[in-house]
């Protein structure tokens, strides 16, 4: 089965394929032509998102075969470039589609997404709505056979130069906060749809404010019923973090057979031969192989919510530890920015805010595993017109 994986990925890469790290760069074009040229070779395969339907540019691919399938790529082609762009597609939205949109729709965004054509954001974030994400008051109205949105979404990842982005939107303000919701797919072409660059302190400035006016959606472009974009968010949501935590984690990257690249990084520097040193590096390297084989397990299915939570928890703990090792061994040096791993370093604090905060997914874990009592909610049978927003 592995020699027939082989064979076929020698054949898929027989020619010269983009290799080495990519370097992000605000430059759009520049950043997104390798990861689209890399998705594009895998999807002749259908092995950019393995587990799809072969119609809709998958290979039908079990869990295990997918996995099995991703090492392969990673024997062949180690050093991937960059495919931070088309994550919330392939990892989040496509899944997403598959399991609530119409065969229409899948048709539509599928195999546009597997081939890294066209790249989704996700819209869910408001000023007033972040962990209380049923709070969102972005509208959208009915006329007809389309909608019109109207409203703000913010901390939008990938929004400046997304294709589409799959919104989260009030359509009933008279129910009940988790009741009057819908998704849609909204073109971020619209001439309704705004998008300002946020910068962060990394350097980053790929998320974004987006201020939506008039924005017109056909009603073909709803995922999902009317009223039920609370069950299709709970979807996205599970999928990202079951998303982040497998993107973060080494398993894909190294395949589980060598050290790490960090960790030969660390050993190349003579940083290991520090007895203090080394035992942090154990303790990240354990965390990490232990991180990972959660990752596996949430992807393989047994349980979503919480296994996804406990698996996105992983990876920030990890991803932090590794940083804050890295920035330390590196000594005087690490203070100074653009040296190795600053990056990661200043990154580290937002993995606890993006995909839902630690306390979140801690609230999910006490609730789902623990079976902890639910945090009171004192607006569950309140319209949401009339509820008291922001404070509840
Ligand atoms: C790098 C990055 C990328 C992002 N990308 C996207 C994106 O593409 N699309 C998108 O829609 N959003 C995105 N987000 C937004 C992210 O989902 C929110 O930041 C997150 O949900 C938290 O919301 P908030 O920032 O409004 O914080 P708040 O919800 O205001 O939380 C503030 C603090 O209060 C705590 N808190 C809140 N409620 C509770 C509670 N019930 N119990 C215990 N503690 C609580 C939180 O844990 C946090 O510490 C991104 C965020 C980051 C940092």
């Amino acid at each position: 089965m592995i020699e027939d994986l082989d064979t076929m990925a020698a054949a898929l890469f027989a020619d010269a394929v983009p290799r080495g790290n990519f370097v992000p760069k605000i430059g759009y074009e520049n950043e997104l032509s390798p990861g689209r040229a890399w998705l594009r070779r895998l999807a002749a395969r259908g092995w950019s998102t393995p587990t799809w339907p072969a119609e809709y540019g998958g290979c039908d691919a079990s869990p295990a075969r997918a996995r099995q399938i991703r090492a392969t790529v990673v024997r062949h082609r180690p050093r991937p470039p960059e495919l931070y762009a088309f994550g919330i597609g392939t990892g989040i939205v496509g899944p997403t589609i598959l399991t609530h949109g119409t065969p229409e729709q899948c048709a539509k965004w599928l195999p546009p997404i597997s081939r890294g054509d066209e790249i989704f954001c996700q819209m869910f974030s408001e000023p007033e709505a972040g962990s209380d994400l049923a709070n969102i008051s972005l509208r959208a109205e009915r006329f007809g056979a389309t909608w019109r949105l109207d409203g703000q979404k913010i901390w939008t990842s990938r929004a400046a130069y997304a294709d589409w982005g799959l919104c989260l939107a009030r359509t009933t303000p008279d129910l009940p906060k988790h009741q009057g919701m819908t998704m849609f797919v909204i073109d971020m072409h619209d001439p309704g749809v705004e998008v300002r660059p946020l910068r962060q302190m990394n350097g980053d400035a790929r998320f974004n404010e987006i201020f939506v006016t008039g924005a017109v959606v056909p009603d073909a472009w709803r995922i999902g019923e009317v009223g039920a974009g609370w069950t299709v968010a709970m979807t996205v949501l599970a999928n990202e973090r079951t998303a982040m935590a497998a993107a973060r984690s080494s398993a894909h990257r190294d395949s589980g057979r060598r050290e790490p690249e960090w960790l030969q990084a660390l050993a190349a520097d003579g940083a290991l031969s520090d007895p203090v040193v080394r035992d942090r590096a154990m303790r990240v390297y354990v965390l990490e192989r232990v991180a990972a084989w959660t990752a596996i397990r949430a992807a393989t299915g047994t349980g979503m919510g919480a296994a996804a939570s406990g698996g996105k928890l992983r990876q920030t703990r990890v991803f932090k530890a590794r940083a804050e090792l890295i920035k330390d061994a590196s000594g005087a040096a690490g203070m100074v920015s653009g040296s190795g791993g600053d990056r990661d370093f200043l990154t580290a604090p937002s993995m606890s805010l993006m995909g839902g905060t630690d306390e979140v997914q801690l609230n999910v874990l006490g609730e789902q595993v623990l079976g902890l009592p639910k945090e009171p909610r004192l607006d569950r049978d309140v319209p949401w017109a009339v509820s008291r927003r922001g404070l509840l």
